[in-house]
């Protein structure tokens, strides 16, 4: 597929975590790996340094004294689209956490192993480092599937270099995550995407991540289309996957809530 990018260590990660044995450690893993780390062990303190050393990526514990970590993942999200890696206590946590604070890219549960975490950190930069990268001035192998400067499906519209779209002649306001997730289903249409599959394109994950990240974003994701009146093209295959089926042109505005 596409070419790994050389790995820029020089990249800046805030942690925010109150608790020291938690952050020294992967304050430590990430080091090691060359990344600058900054640490802020109170949310307030966490936001005030997000805002003043515009990090590459923040990894922001969901329980923190005075401001807690979803307070500050909506802040920062409704200031940046800076990747959130959010630490969470309990699994279960996850819908909450990703989908209240409508912001987290990532989450990752304690206990973790540091590796597992440094691994998620890289593929995040990693992706990021590919949308910043525009057009390469003839390259010796052509970049992704064609990239029209946009593509057209019934009421949908999509440019993705911009990394805009439209639907219902409404522009929706998507995260990086579901800008991702959107163009990968919609390059293919009608083929079904597994939630591993989804996990190593849009997350760049190849063995690790949880499953549900995707169905959350997936979520979120719909419900901006839905909130259009737009019908939804984004369709879950049940025990497999999801799949864009293109929303086909009509006369009369339908509102299916296809599920
Ligand atoms: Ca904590």
């Amino acid at each position: 597929m596409t070419e790994p990018l050389q790995p820029d260590n020089s990249k800046k990660i805030l942690v925010i975590e109150d608790e020291e044995s938690i952050w020294s450690l992967v304050k430590n893993y990430l080091e090691r790996e060359g990344f600058k780390v900054e640490v802020a062990t109170e949310g307030r303190q966490g936001l005030e340094m997000a805002r003043q050393h515009r990090p590459d990526l923040v990894i922001l514990d969901l329980m923190l004294p005075g401001m807690d970590g979803l307070e500050v993942c909506r802040i920062l999200r409704g200031e940046s689209s800076v990747y959130i890696l959010m630490l969470t206590a309990r699994t279960d946590e996850v819908d909450r956490v990703v989908g209240l604070t409508m912001g987290a890219d990532d989450y990752v549960t304690k206990p973790f192993s540091p590796r597992e975490l440094v691994a998620r950190v890289k593929a995040a930069l990693r992706r990021q480092q590919l949308d910043s990268v525009q057009p390469a001035p003839a390259q010796t192998t052509p970049p992704l599937p064609l990239e029209p400067a946009h593509l057209d499906f019934g009421n949908l519209h999509i440019e993705p270099d911009a990394r805009k779209v439209w639907v219902n002649k409404q522009l929706l306001d998507l995260t990086r995550t579901e800008f991702d997730l959107l163009m990968t289903l919609a390059a293919t249409p009608n083929w079904v995407f597994s939630r591993e599959k989804l996990l190593e394109i849009v997350w760049g994950y190849d063995f690790f991540g949880d499953e549900r990240v995707v169905d959350v974003h997936i979520g979120q994701l719909r419900k901006k289309i839905e909130a259009t009146g737009g019908g939804q093209p984004v369709k879950t295959v049940w025990g497999v996957g999801y799949r864009f089926e293109p929303i086909p042109v009509t006369t009369s505005s339908t509102n299916q809530n296809e599920k």
